[in-house]
């Protein structure tokens, strides 16, 4: 716990503005029902760092990166899992092999191949928006919260993480070509769908 704590912002407040940052509604839960802060921001690949780090304790776990899950067989002896190792281009790197296992859990992410192969539903549905995330160094700012402003012309979310980093997240216009990302000459608030519709830049 004490090296993941490093990592992370405790109690970390996630507040939803207006256009103009009126105050909507705020999450801001100091409870401990588990004795740890209830809502911590914290740097993803550190946390996993740290977690991937722990399983040395348990020899027994072996972690294979790059291996596929291509297909499973779920019989009364348990799971034959089906396993293709890729290469770092992610393409496959020698002949699938078969794990044995008498439980396979689903925890391979949103669009989990696990889950689906099953028929288990997931509920609810994400507006397929694209976002821009950026993040920077020697935060200027300073404050370890999370803003959301919800500007409905332009939406974008700003937030403190540990190690003085601070994250912007920019939802880009629909059809703005993604060739424009990325290029430093173009101003973010120029975007070209969303200038035209302000009439005016900012
Ligand atoms: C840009 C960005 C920033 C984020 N920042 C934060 C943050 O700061 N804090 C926070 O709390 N959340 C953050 N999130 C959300 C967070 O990343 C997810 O909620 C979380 O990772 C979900 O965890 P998961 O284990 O369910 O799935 P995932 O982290 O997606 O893990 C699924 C794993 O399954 C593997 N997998 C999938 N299919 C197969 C297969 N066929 N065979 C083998 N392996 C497979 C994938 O490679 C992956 O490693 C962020 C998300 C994004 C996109």
């Amino acid at each position: 716990m004490e090296r993941i704590r490093r990592h992370t912002v405790p109690d970390q407040v996630m507040r939803f503005l207006d256009a103009r940052k009126r105050l909507l509604a705020a999450i801001d839960p100091r409870a401990r029902p588990f004795g740890w802060p209830r809502r911590s921001g914290f740097i993803q690949p550190l946390v996993d760092a740290q977690l991937h780090a722990g399983l040395a304790r348990f020899p027994q776990v072996q972690v294979r990166f790059g291996h596929s899950v291509e297909s499973f067989v779920d019989g009364d002896a348990g799971v034959a899992v089906t396993v293709q190792p890729l290469d770092d281009e992610g393409r496959a790197d020698g002949a699938p092999h078969v794990v044995r296992t008498r439980f396979l859990v689903g925890c391979d992410g949103g669009r989990s191949p696990v889950r689906n192969a099953l028929g288990l539903p997931f509920d609810g549905k994400s507006e397929s928006t694209r976002w821009l995330v950026i993040d920077i160094g020697d935060d200027p700012i300073g404050t370890p919260n999370v803003s959301l402003v919800l500007d409905p012309e332009f939406p974008y979310v700003e937030l403190g993480l540990p190690h003085g980093i601070r994250r912007f997240e920019f939802m880009v216009p629909p059809g703005t070509p993604e060739s424009t990302f990325d290029d430093p000459a173009q101003c973010v608030r120029c975007w070209p769908a969303c200038c035209r519709r302000r009439g005016r830049c900012g």
